[in-house]
């Protein structure tokens, strides 16, 4: 049965995302990296998705973008950008949409960015692949936006390197390419995942303040609650390439009713509380190859049972019909439950 992940925002939807399956066919088999997923993104909304390596984040925003080379890869479901279709759409056609309507930030900007060109020149590229405009006015435009994304002394740097950047300076640069063109929804991969902790805070900020700016939309992937607490507006939890918690922040971080949830939030460092041990989730995410039947989460889960062996479905467990989770648990038991897993 897909997944639904239906929310208040569908009907003003820039995104529509519908029953989304990427599934590898490998020699041992079918490997079902996203399975069923749904969810929509509201024009100017941040929705943030959220889960461990191997939960099938990234592998949704590129099987939308065309960007899984492997031939044995099968990209299935609907993924409508306004009234446009990706699923489906030819590299050409795509290539309508990538960078000018949707463009990506990606996790490693050294590898993201090209070393032998420099930065302002990459940025000059991006600007007249999709418009036309002359070489000096695009090169203006590449300095304007590397200043607005807090590089200092932007019109010398643009003749900078990539490696002749600090990380976060790179971050920043690969900001600026995204929003060369103004688009309409950004997608950003873990952007803060290399930088440390001061850098971070900046980066976000800045994805913050410039989306206010821009107008557009962000889907942000990160592995880390700590980041959707600051930025997102709507959240989607995901496990082994199932949502498995949908709704908005304050519901998702501050009222939680899944247990992986729980576990991701038990594991944001707590600097205040007396706990010298940081709580982890135990056990590895399940080999993609021998997926637990059932909820997939059950081999991890403390309050696993009889019922787990079923696949519990995303629904409205309490009282907030906007509020989506999969799992088996009495509704009426998940606050206790929460908060004695985050005492
Ligand atoms: Fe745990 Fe069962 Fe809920 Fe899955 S359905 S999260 S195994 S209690």
């Amino acid at each position: 049965m897909p997944e639904a992940a239906t929310s208040p925002t569908a009907e003003r939807a820039l995104l529509e995302v519908r029953d989304l399956r990427v599934t590898f066919h490998t020699r041992r088999g079918a490997v079902e990296a996203v399975n069923g997923l749904s969810f929509e993104v509201a024009s100017g909304e941040v929705l943030g998705i959220v889960g461990e390596s191997g939960s099938g984040k990234s592998m949704a925003m590129y099987s939308m973008m065309g960007l899984i080379a492997d031939p044995n890869a099968e990209v299935t479901g609907s993924a409508r950008f306004e009234s446009t279709e990706l699923i489906g759409l030819r590299p050409k056609e795509l290539n309508r949409f990538r960078g000018s309507q949707i463009a990506m930030i990606f996790q490693d900007p050294m590898t993201a960015l090209t070393p032998v060109y420099t930065v302002g020149w990459q940025i000059v590229e991006m600007i007249r692949a999709h418009e036309q405009v002359g070489r000096r006015a695009a090169w203006d435009r590449a300095v304007e936006l590397l200043q607005e994304v807090g590089i200092p002394d932007a019109a010398r740097r643009a003749r900078s390197y990539p490696h002749e950047f600090s990380g976060g300076m790179r971050q920043r640069a690969m900001i600026a390419m995204s929003l060369a063109c103004n688009p309409r929804l950004l997608i950003a991969d873990e952007p803060t995942t290399a930088l440390d902790v001061t850098t971070q805070r900046q980066i976000l900020d800045l994805i913050r303040r410039l989306q206010g700016s821009y107008g557009s939309s962000v889907i942000m992937i990160t592995h880390d609650m700590g980041v959707i607490s600051d930025i997102a507006d709507r959240v989607i939890v995901m496990y082994a390439g199932r949502a498995v918690e949908v709704g908005e922040k304050q519901a998702t971080v501050g009222a939680a009713r899944h247990p992986y949830t729980w576990g991701l939030l038990g594991a944001i460092p707590r600097p205040h509380t007396r706990k010298t041990v940081l709580p982890t989730i135990p056990g590895l995410t399940p080999n993609p190859h021998a997926m637990p039947s059932g909820c997939v989460f059950r081999t991890r889960c403390a309050w696993a049972m009889d019922e787990c062996t079923q696949t519990p479905p995303l629904l409205a467990t309490g009282s907030d019909l906007g509020h989506l989770d999969a799992c088996w648990l009495p509704g009426e038991e998940r606050d206790e439950l929460r908060k004695a897993t985050l005492r």
